[in-house]
């Protein structure tokens, strides 16, 4: 069985401020933390950044302020203390990995980590079958490799810690590996809303559903 060091909670406690700062204006904000300034920049650009799409903020409005205590392995039947650390290592093309791989036979379901709202659901070439999550305090979450995604999953819809959000497999740039989900965690940027958001190191903050008697 494996239990909760206090290392993942020094982890969460910037996650928290983090979250705090952009997602409840109002908060009592009381920590100042370095912000690296390109953040926003290398997020401008990219799909999160469409001016057009009016459901993100609707989204977060629906969100709590407050970013979750705790993750839950999303993969039924794997073990935290099984998942190799990878998170920041390298990949091709100078690319960083940011997120960790949690290895599973093809099909085995995905629950999320922590509840939100369905962002969007994608499909591409590199990524494969995807799924974006917003949960508490704007906290994003990113699960790919999908085999399949579950009937009715689409952009707006609320998902608890029991929803299944997909099935593991290989597509996009994994299909050469073994199934796996890929997962990665974004804390929103601070000031102005949603200029960016930051990755960090799931692992740390992951508990095994079982532990804690969930
Ligand atoms: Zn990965």
């Amino acid at each position: 069985m494996r239990y909760v060091t206090t290392r993942p909670f020094a982890t969460l406690a910037l996650a928290l401020a983090l979250g705090l700062a952009c997602a409840q204006v109002d908060a009592p904000v009381s920590v100042e933390v370095a912000w690296p300034s390109n953040a926003c920049a290398a997020e401008a650009d990219g799909p999160e950044r469409d001016p057009s799409s009016d459901w993100r903020p609707r989204l977060l409005d629906q969100v709590g302020p407050t970013p979750p205590a705790q993750l839950f392995m999303p993969v039924e039947g794997a073990r935290v203390a099984e998942v190799y650390p990878s998170y920041g290592d390298p990949r091709s093309g100078g690319r960083v990995h940011i997120g960790i791989d949690i290895m599973a036979e093809r099909g085995t379901p995905v629950r999320p980590a922590a509840p939100g709202y369905v962002l969007r659901t994608t499909d591409s070439a590199r990524g494969g079958s995807s799924v974006t999550l917003v949960g508490d305090g704007g906290v994003r979450y990113f699960y790919t490799h999908f085999d399949a995604l579950p009937e009715g999953l689409e952009a707006g819809r609320f998902v608890d810690l029991d929803t299944v959000i997909g099935y593991v497999g290989n597509t996009g740039n994994a299909a050469a590996t073994a199934p796996h989900l890929h997962f990665e965690v974004h804390v929103p940027g601070q000031g102005e809303a949603w200029c960016g958001w930051t990755p960090v190191d799931p692992l740390p903050l992951l508990s095994d559903r079982q532990a804690l008697g969930g």
